[in-house]
This record gives C-alpha cells, sequence and structure tokens, in this order.
C-alpha cells in the first residue's frame, strides 16, 4: 500500500480532536471549478465530524481524474489500477475490519473497465463507502465517450455525438442481487452532499453514492441548466434515508419516498423527468460477505501447510 503519510505524520497523542485540517493531504491539484474539490471538502468534513483516525482511515481508487483522491488526504491511501479500486477495497476491508474503507471512483472507471468489479461488490456488500464522481466524460484522457455520456453528446472518441443511451448507474446498481445502500446527490447542493455521505458512512454494508460532478473544462454544459435552476431537482426524503430541511426553501421538489421500497426506488431511478437525489434503497438486513463467509482460523503455520499441500496437487 503506498502512502503519501507516515505515522510520524498523523497526530499521535490519545485524546487528539481531529479538526478539517488533520485530513489535509497535499494541495489538491483540480482544475478551478472542478466538482472534485468539493466532495473533498465533503469527506473531510465527515471524516473530523467522525473523529476517524487517520491511521485507521484508507482512501482507495483507480484512475482519472476524482481517482487522485487519496493524495489530497492526509490517511493510508492506495492510487491502484483503471477499474480495480473495488477489489483493492474489498481485499483491504476483509483482512483489517476495523479499518474504515472510501473508495473513489470515476464514471469510466467504475461503470466500464471496473463494471463487473462494481456488480459483485454490490453483491458482496462488504462493508465500505464507494463514491463515484460522474462528470459524464473520461476527463484525465482529455474528453473520451464514457458509459454515462449523454446520447448525442459529442467527444474526441464520438465526435458527431454519443451513439447510444446513457448508462443509468443507479437503475444498474439496485438491479444488482443484494444491492443494500444506493443513494444520489451532486457535488453543488453541499448540503445534500455532506448529508449523503454521513448516511453512506453509518450504513452497514456496501454503500454505493452516485456524486453528479461538474468538469468545467469537458462537460461545462451538462449540469449547468440544473445547477441555475433548482426545480430541475427532487429531493428523495424519508427518515430511514436522508431529509435535509434546511435546502427545502431552495429545492421545492422533496417527495417522501421509504428506501426499504425496492419496487419505487426502480421506478424513481427509471425516471428521466427531474434529477432525483438522495437514498433510493437502503437495507441493513442484507448479507454482507465479511460476515457470511465460513473461513476457519489458522495459524501461520498452519496455513503455510495448507498452502503447502495446495501446490503440491500440481507437483509433476
Ligand atoms: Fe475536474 Fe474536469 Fe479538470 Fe478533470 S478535467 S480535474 S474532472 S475539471
Amino acid at each position: 500500500m503506498s502512502s503519501h503519510s507516515c505515522s510520524l505524520l498523523f497526530p499521535v497523542e490519545e485524546d487528539h480532536e481531529y479538526s478539517m485540517s488533520d485530513y489535509e493531504g497535499v494541495q489538491a491539484r483540480w482544475c478551478p471549478g472542478c466538482g472534485d474539490h468539493s466532495v473533498l471538502t465533503a469527506a473531510q468534513r465527515l471524516l473530523a465530524a467522525e473523529q476517524l483516525k487517520p491511521e485507521e482511515t484508507v482512501f482507495v481508487s483507480g484512475i482519472g481524474c476524482s481517482s487522485r483522491f487519496p493524495h489530497y488526504v492526509n490517511s493510508y491511501g492506495f492510487h491502484g489500477l483503471h477499474g480495480r479500486a473495488l477489489p483493492v477495497a474489498t481485499g483491504v476491508k476483509l483482512n483489517r475490519p476495523d479499518l474504515h474503507v472510501f473508495v473513489v471512483m470515476g464514471d469510466g472507471d467504475c461503470t466500464s473497465i471496473g463494471a463487473a468489479h462494481w456488480l459483485h461488490a454490490t453483491r458482496y456488500n462488504v462493508d465500505m463507502v464507494a463514491l463515484m464522481l460522474d462528470n459524464n466524460i473520461y476527463g484525465l484522457t482529455k474528453m473520451q465517450t464514457s458509459p454515462t455520456t449523454p446520447q448525442g453528446y459529442k467527444s474526441n472518441t464520438q465526435p458527431l455525438g454519443s451513439y447510444l443511451p446513457a448508462l443509468n448507474p443507479i437503475e444498474t446498481t439496485l438491479g444488482v442481487t443484494n444491492a443494500s445502500f444506493v443513494a444520489q446527490t451532486a457535488e453543488w447542493m453541499p448540503a445534500h452532499l455532506y448529508a449523503t455521505l454521513e448516511a453512506a458512512y453509518r450504513h452497514k454494508g456496501f454503500a454505493f453514492v452516485r456524486i453528479l460532478q461538474r468538469c468545467p473544462v469537458f462537460t461545462g454544459d451538462l449540469y449547468q441548466d440544473a445547477v441555475r435552476n433548482p426545480d430541475m431537482i427532487e429531493m428523495l426524503e424519508h427518515p430511514d434515508g436522508i431529509e435535509v430541511p434546511d435546502l427545502h426553501q431552495i429545492y421545492k421538489n422533496v417527495a417522501r419516498h421509504d428506501p426499504r421500497n425496492m419496487e419505487a426506488a426502480r421506478e424513481m431511478a427509471e425516471k428521466t423527468d427531474l434529477i432525483r437525489v438522495g437514498v433510493f434503497f437502503r437495507d441493513e438486513s442484507r448479507p454482507r460477505y465479511e460476515e457470511t463467509r465460513h473461513l476457519p482460523l489458522h495459524s501461520t503455520d498452519e496455513k503455510i501447510e495448507i498452502l503447502n499441500d495446495e501446490l503440491d496437487k500440481y507437483a509433476v
């Protein structure tokens, strides 16, 4: 595991009260106005509010603009391979269940090359927070169509416009057996973003959060209408999901949605008349892989013996 932080950089006093500045890594190098900055601030605010020890917190990412996230958080971090953040994070959590694991992926990273991992991580339901920052384009590699690029949107790889309808990540995640937490928020709604991250962190299981994220460089026009016109947003609220009453003055479309109701969640996810944000689905009773797998406990010597026995099967 690579780390920009060594243990000496973490506060060491037992009773240290953590503030947001304790979680600041190196200076973020995202473009000015990039929505990733807002997500970073919300994440650091959450870490401080929950008083998570940096040495017990891990951010795992793949490749893409948002995948620079682990460098910018003063915790342990793993900036891995394209699309492979979820299996790395799963390995971390299974071996160190005491750690707080956060995954940061882009839309190309998660829904294209990492799509199989996304489906299986959802089904395995290992306890972690998975953030998918969706700017509808491959930003780091300079504007290539991603699975969530809207149909007809021009890019460097499909200059006449994206050929196919965009993949709907919320609908897809809800379709996976054993999904336990599925939410959507937007980085330009900081109070909503924070409430969603908090709910995701407190959920026991795999919490998938799609964050609508502005990329002013390559898809600057995509979310502008929704940013300027709050009537294009509908907030899904429920005591078992999230409620953000402070935003009701601005966002007038508020729907009560019980996140235990999968059928209603799928109906909401399919609709395209408004952008819906909130917790679509949540069920903590779903089995988690780390709890249901039956791993016999072995000493180190026993593990070596078992491994040698296995390898002997292939001896010629
Ligand atoms: Fe953010 Fe877009 Fe710049 Fe990448 S290219 S850092 S997504 S604004």
